[in-house]
């Protein structure tokens, strides 16, 4: 059984989540933000072993400690799609822009691309859905039989992810979202980047940022 955990990471408050099987003790960290020593000693906690991290997108309160925790734990880091090289390539500008300390530039050891499905060792696959907009590369992961969405700063419980980051796109996002997220299950739970979680049937009914982000593409 899929299981997951939520911590707070970077001045952001980004939403890392460490997302197990229960079966198998295997586990991937999803965005670890700057945690990298607090979650490689969290995962020894719980006994879980670590396979991989996955990254939603380049900016860096999601990825600026990734290489910091792949070198502990010894795992790949997986995704973004390649359209947010410049990101991680640029890792060191965007410190200067968010007011961050400054981390080194790095590229995963693979890019994902739409529509693909990682199988890493979860006892069920990650599908990778491509929802540029919040930044070119930015995806988000599904986890059908669980019902779950990693859905990075694409979506968020009655908000969308900012467009006002270089190469951010607005009509990309809203795109993104209604063909992309909102043709999943109602029920499917939807774990935002930052903030509270939600479910894909909520946002559909009532999401006043997309509703005027909508309102303004017309
Ligand atoms: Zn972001």
């Amino acid at each position: 059984m899929i299981q997951y955990l939520t911590y707070g990471v970077s001045p952001f408050q980004q939403n890392c989540r460490i997302v197990f099987c229960s079966d198998n003790s295997n586990a991937v960290i999803v965005d670890p933000g700057d945690s990298a020593r607090e979650l490689s000693l969290e995962l020894d906690r719980l006994h879980l072993n670590p396979v991989a991290i996955l990254l939603t997108h380049g900016h860096q309160d999601h990825a600026g400690g990734a290489p910091e925790l792949s070198r502990i734990l010894n795992i790949d880091i997986i995704g973004p799609e390649k359209g947010d090289a410049f990101l991680l390539e640029g890792m060191c500008y965007q410190g200067q822009m968010l007011g961050l300390p400054p981390v080194d530039n790095f590229a995963p050891d693979r890019w994902v691309s739409d529509n693909e499905e990682l199988d890493l060792k979860l006892n069920e696959p990650f599908r990778v859905i491509h929802t540029p907009g919040h930044t070119p590369g930015g995806v988000c992961y599904y986890l059908e039989k669980s019902g779950l969405l990693l859905s990075g700063d694409t979506l968020f419980a009655g908000s969308v992810g900012r467009t006002d980051f270089p190469r951010g796109n607005a009509r990309d996002l809203v795109n993104s979202i209604t063909r992309k997220i909102f043709c999943l299950p109602d029920g499917v739970k939807v774990l935002s980047g930052h903030g509270p979680e939600t479910t894909v049937g909520n946002e559909k009914k009532d999401n006043p940022s997309l509703s005027y982000m909508k309102r303004l593409l017309e």
